[in-house]
């Protein structure tokens, strides 16, 4: 059973792990939030979004600025989060983003604010994101090349990406993390170079393997780039020895490069899944949680919100979303489902 829904007023709990905390069946608590703010993105990177874009969310749908500082709120007062991370679709694009990062940093606790983002734009709002309260960017690079990044995200957008990363480390939002996807003959031989431009400039590079969560539904197990791949790839360039840190909740394994203390991440979200250590919980543009970024199902707060519901009514469907969550994504299971919202409409 799922721990009582604490009745309107009561107390916050004690802590994440406490009595109102987002809990599964299989003993995961959940404390870290992806808020995707928008659908809508200004690239379209090839294993995300098709060039024609998408059929985007109806505007009514899409939750106000009060609704998701509301839902915001009610995740790290009532139900445990102490992360949470905007992203999208590409999340620059919401005008209300310094207002909705303001209203998070008032919250007690203070939940550790971040945002993941193409950085196009991130210049010129860094510094306000920063007054607002952001503490952290994760920036998707994924080619070095002007050509390569015209041919990946089909906007000639790499200068204003670059430009936007040195805004992000100027304004103070250190480290600055990079993710970077590779494809198979598209930016696969990158990986040595984008690690040498990420140690130049005192970055986090974290490789993420592709996974099925396109909006074409081309993704294929036996053509993804492997951790193991990419690994190789940049042994043959630098010294690589696991980091003896303690990896906790993070997706990312990571390595001391060249004997530290510059390290690089593989998140090898395919071949060496880490569900059982899995804290997130995710709530989409339009006010739908998803226990999982592979959930053939969703929960609609949306709804709930818009007919009148109290915090703890809110906060109990939230409860009774994670609980149901799967033990594990299943990319390996024969009878496996890509989900059918891409990831840029779950919010990565
Ligand atoms: N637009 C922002 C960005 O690109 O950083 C935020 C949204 S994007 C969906 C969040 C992250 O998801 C990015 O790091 C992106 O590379 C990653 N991503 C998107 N589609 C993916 C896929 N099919 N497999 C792995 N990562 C993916
Ligand atoms: Fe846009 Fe991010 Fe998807 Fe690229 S990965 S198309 S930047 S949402």
């Amino acid at each position: 059973m799922p721990a009582p829904i604490p009745a309107p007023g009561s107390a916050a709990p004690a802590s994440a792990q406490g009595p109102g905390a987002l809990r599964d069946r299989h003993g995961r608590v959940a404390t870290d939030l992806r808020v995707s703010l928008t659908d809508r993105c200004n690239l379209r990177c090839a294993y995300c979004m098709p060039e024609a874009g998408l059929p985007w969310l109806p505007k009514p749908t899409l939750l106000t600025d009060d609704e998701v500082s509301r839902l915001v709120r009610i995740a790290v007062r009532d139900l445990g989060v102490r992360e949470v991370r905007f992203t999208g679709g590409e999340p620059l694009l919401r005008p209300g983003l310094a207002g909705i990062v303001t209203e998070a940093a008032a919250l007690d606790p203070r939940p550790e604010i971040s945002l993941t983002t193409n950085a196009i734009g991130l210049d010129k709002l860094a510094p306000t994101l920063v007054a607002a309260g952001l503490d952290r960017v994760n920036v998707s690079l994924d080619t070095l090349d002007r050509d390569t990044f015209k041919a990946l995200a089909k906007r000639d957008r790499l200068d204003a990406t670059l430009a936007g990363i040195a805004g992000a480390a100027a304004a103070g939002l250190a480290p600055v993390k990079i993710n970077t996807v590779l494809m198979r003959g598209v930016n696969d031989t990158e990986a040595p170079a984008l690690l040498r431009f990420a140690l130049e400039h005192g970055y986090e590079l974290r490789f993420i393997e592709q996974m099925p969560l396109d909006a074409a539904g081309v993704w294929r197990r036996d053509e993804m780039v492997t951790a193991a791949e990419i690994l190789d790839a940049l042994r043959a360039e630098f010294d690589l020895v696991p980091d003896p840190a303690h990896r906790g909740s993070a997706p990312a394994e990571t390595w001391l490069v060249d004997g530290g203390p510059a390290k690089v991440g593989v998140i090898g979200s395919v071949t060496r899944p880490f569900c059982g250590d899995c804290d997130r919980t995710r709530l989409t543009a339009d006010g739908q949680v998803r226990n999982c970024l592979f959930a053939q199902g969703e929960t609609d707060l949306r709804g709930l919100l818009r007919e009148g519901a109290s915090d703890a009514e809110v906060a109990g469907r939230w409860r009774e979303a994670m609980w149901g969550k799967l033990p594990g994504h299943g990319i390996d299971d024969p009878s496996f489902l890509q989900p059918s919202r891409p990831m840029s409409a779950i919010g990565g």
